[in-house]
């Protein structure tokens, strides 16, 4: 047999990429060394980011894998080192493309990911479970998503995707966001706690803070779609959010019951102060498929007409199309889904809840990638600069 090139097993080990950073190992200045012997044995030295990465098992198994498929080659003797101090400030300078740090690649002019912040004007009302699985539901649809829990007061996204005890890896001032089986990388403000049973007593400017870094400091890629899980109300986060994110667009959730549509309509307004377009109305809890008869009859638990209450009173007050983007069932398998960590998208994809979640990503996905679906209403003229 013939002895592998050099080239070959660089090339291999090109088509490996960090599970975090999502590019190939060999642009990240993390192979520091490839030998290959008379006799096919390659030996080879591949540095982490950090001394703890959480991903290295499954660095080692991916490179030992790529390399091990070479033909010709007899044995793959792999370290696992750790950059310097210097080589993680040069992947830092790689990976922000010259960019200064602390800037919001989001806000810059020309970003071709699409913000979607989804509020509500009440907690409960499954605005987190909405968020996770249209996020799913776009990963599916082949859009690479990222994921911001921003609800200060649950933080239950990282539980609903199955990481509940994961840490980001922090590479000196750069947070990587967590991976999840699905694709779409996640960051929660939880994660940002010191410890996870901490309760998070920020006011404005911390939080403002907090934001900002979760937009800022940690190296998303480049992404389809950011999906925000907001907060329920009109406080801090929505502001600041409108802040430095006016061309985020909004999604706003609520159950039928006219109570919870009166302060459904009151984040939607927020969102409009803040020049963001709200893109439509989900209702949640639509309905429960009544257990005898089927699914044509509808127990109306909570009510009815309260999504569709609130996109006409923005519609009306905005002067633009706010549409009912889908109504979503009472479903025990989606509850049971996000208690799991494996959301009915996935978990039960016929299910009536996941058809109407499914049909929703797909609207809001209609009008693909690209600046045409960002460039609406009330955006400011110094966002339609080319
Ligand atoms: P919010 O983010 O608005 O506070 P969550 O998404 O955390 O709401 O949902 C609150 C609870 O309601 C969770 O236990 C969730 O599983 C459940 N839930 C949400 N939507 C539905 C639904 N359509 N059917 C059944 N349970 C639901």
């Amino acid at each position: 047999m013939t002895t592998p090139s050099l080239e070959q097993v660089n090339a291999a080990l090109a088509r490996v990429q960090d599970p975090e950073i999502k590019r190939p190992i060999t642009e990240l200045g993390m192979v520091e060394s490839v030998e290959v012997t008379g006799d096919g044995e390659v030996t080879l030295t591949v540095l982490l980011t950090v001394a703890g990465c959480p991903l290295r098992d499954t660095i080692r198994r991916d490179v030992t894998a790529a390399v091990g498929a070479v033909p010709g080659v007899t044995g793959v003797d792999l370290t696992l080192g750790v950059m310097s101090s210097e080589q993680r400030s040069e992947l830092q300078q790689t990976l922000r493309g010259g960019q200064a740090q602390r800037e919001i690649p989001f806000a810059q002019t020309g970003s071709l990911t699409r913000v979607l912040a989804v509020a509500s004007g009440k907690g409960g009302v499954g605005k987190s479970s909405v968020t996770v699985n249209l996020a799913l539901a776009l990963a599916a649809r082949g859009r690479s998503v990222g994921l911001i829990d921003a609800d200060i007061y649950g933080h239950s996204v990282p539980a609903m995707l199955g990481v509940a005890d994961s840490r980001p890896t922090q590479v000196d001032e750069m947070i990587m966001p967590v991976p999840t089986p699905s694709g779409v990388s996640v960051i929660s403000i939880g994660m940002l706690k010191p410890r996870r049973d901490q309760v998070v007593a920020w006011r404005g400017p911390m939080l403002d803070r907090a934001l900002v870094q979760m937009l800022a400091d940690v190296y998303w890629g480049d992404l389809d779609v950011l999906l925000l899980d907001l907060p329920p109300g009109t406080g801090d986060i929505a502001l600041s959010l409108g802040q430095h994110l006016p061309n985020a667009e909004v999604i706003v959730v609520t159950t039928p019951q006219e109570a919870a549509a009166e302060v459904a309509e009151r984040a939607g307004t927020m969102a409009s102060m803040m020049h963001q377009r709200v893109v439509g109305v989900i209702e949640n809890m639509s309905y429960l498929p009544c257990p005898h008869c089927g699914p044509e009859h509808r127990l109306e638990v909570f009510g009815s007409g309260g999504g569709q209450r609130v996109a006409a009173t923005l519609a009306d007050r905005f002067g633009y199309d706010v549409p009912l983007l889908g109504e979503i069932p009472l479903d025990i398998g989606l509850r049971e889904g996000g208690d799991a960590g494996t959301p009915i998208v996935v978990a039960d994809p016929a299910s009536a809840s996941a058809t109407a979640l499914v049909s929703i990503a797909a609207t809001l996905d209609g009008r693909g990638r690209g600046l045409a679906g960002m460039q609406l209403g009330l955006t400011p003229t110094s966002q339609m600069g080319g």
